[in-house]
């Protein structure tokens, strides 16, 4: 049995779903486990299934929470580190929160905690562990409920002069386009998100199209259209789930094609549950796209665009990462992040 003091875990709070995972120095997940978040239910709650989930990890190596030296969280919106507060977190309805000092309460033991947004620390998860494992540049792109995004220039997290950097979902593709929950018209997540998808699916069986994506939305009792209700459509050969799917893979790939024409990294990732479960059948017509629109045609397929390699452990990888990071002193990666959740 292994020795447990030193663990470092590192936790995805999702809306739906939380998943913390032990990993070591090399990325390797020693020991996993996933719970439902509830958020329904109340912070307390919430939190105090965290510290069972963290318990649980600890358990499986035969150590137990108060071993555990650091434990970073992903957490869906914007977060104060140095005052380990979530300022702001919608898929959970908290705000002010002081997740940290709670979750301590709970564990007992001297577990350093950080926290830090979950979509930066996924997209640091693929970069240490994953599809961008080695490179400098990296841009990573997560589509979920909305669009969220990181950028890695020389080896490091860009965070920009107001720590805002990586809001991909809102470049605008389309100024005449719908609405986008930002208020602003036709960025790439008013185009291209599961809840845009989710819209047009909607729109087009209002209009008399034949489609048999609320049945299998019923079937599965969801209130909103889930990643795997999208693959499964698509399986069907669903004529309109097919076509939205279709246009909302145009628009991300414009999106990486402007992307790389401003950055030209040496790897774009796709991430989020669509491309977890879709892999590369979705990102094929996303690459053709983009490479359409590179200016620089030259070598267009030294820029690798690709699935996450991660998948839903992304995050979790990224968070003991960023925890692992920051007990050697390294500099927060993000104090306050802001970005909203886009990959549960
Ligand atoms: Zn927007």
């Amino acid at each position: 049995m292994r020795n447990g003091k030193g663990l470092i875990i590192g936790v995805d709070l999702g809306g739906t779903k939380m998943h913390a995972a032990a990993v070591d120095e090399a990325g390797k997940v020693l020991a996993s486990e996933r719970a439902k978040t509830l958020p329904e239910e109340g912070a307390e709650a919430v939190i105090g299934r965290i510290a069972g989930l963290i318990g649980n990890v600890a358990g499986a190596l035969g150590a137990s929470a108060s071993d555990v030296q650091a434990i970073c969280i992903g957490v869906p919106g914007g977060v104060n580190d140095a005052e380990g507060m979530v300022d702001k977190a919608p898929n959970l309805g908290w705000e002010k929160v002081p997740l940290a000092s709670l979750l301590a309460a709970q564990l007992g033991g001297g577990a350093r905690i950080f926290l830090d947004n979950d979509v930066r620390v996924a997209v640091l998860g693929e970069h240490a562990y994953g599809c961008g494992r080695g490179t400098q540049t990296m841009v990573g792109i997560f589509v979920g409920t909305g669009i969220g995004g990181g950028l890695v220039v020389n080896g490091r997290l860009h965070l920009g002069s107001r720590g805002a950097a990586g809001e991909f979902g809102h470049m605008v593709l389309d100024p005449n386009g719908p609405r986008c929950p930002c208020g602003k018209r036709g960025c790439a997540e008013a185009l291209a998100s599961r809840t845009s998808i989710e819209r047009d699916v909607r729109k087009m069986i209002e209009k008399g199209h034949k489609s048999s994506v609320l049945k299998l939305m019923k079937k599965e009792g969801r209130p909103r259209l889930t990643s795997s209700v999208v693959a499964r459509a698509l399986e069907d050969g669903d004529k309109v789930m097919t076509k939205v799917f279709a246009r909302a893979q145009h628009a991300v790939g414009l999106l990486v094609g402007n992307m790389v024409n401003a950055i030209d990294p040496e790897v774009v990732v796709i991430g989020g549950g669509l491309a977890e479960r879709l892999g590369e059948s979705m990102v094929a017509p996303i690459r053709e796209v983009a490479y359409r629109h590179f200016l620089l045609q030259r070598d267009r397929d030294k820029v690798r665009i690709e699935a996450t390699a991660l998948k839903d452990s992304a995050a979790p990888l990224g968070a003991a990462f960023v925890a692992r990071m920051r007990l050697t002193g390294a500099p927060a990666p993000s104090r306050h992040a802001t970005a909203p959740s886009a990959n549960d």
